[in-house]
């Protein structure tokens, strides 16, 4: 799924603190259900769950109240599923348009 409304947007306007190994901290949003479009700040040497850095991690954005959050996390989920969903019917569509194109050669 792609990011790039949020990830190339508001996020520069926030100031960003220095981690423990006095790095300027990079600003991520989380897209796990727990904590969905939540932002926060965190060291710069990490990647994903293997890769820790200092294991600085601050967050930006306060928690949404359950009821949000439960509809945030089902809006993501719908959103996965139309994506998946357009990505099948396309898929579809080029195969018809080759058979189409066969049927036209013979
Ligand atoms: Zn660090």
């Amino acid at each position: 799924m792609k990011r790039e409304i949020i990830d190339g947007g508001e996020e520069l306007d926030v100031a960003a603190p220095h981690c423990f190994c006095g790095k300027i901290a990079r600003l991520q949003t989380s897209w796990i259900e727990a904590n969905p479009l939540r932002r926060f700040h965190v060291c710069p040497n990490s990647s994903g769950r293997r890769k820790k850095g200092c294991g600085f991690v601050v967050w930006v954005d306060v928690e949404f109240p359950p009821r949000e959050k439960a509809l945030v996390s089902w809006l993501l989920r719908r959103l996965k599923e139309l994506e998946k969903d357009v990505g099948r019917r396309q898929s579809r569509e080029r195969n018809c348009h080759k058979m189409w194109a066969l049927q036209w050669r013979n």
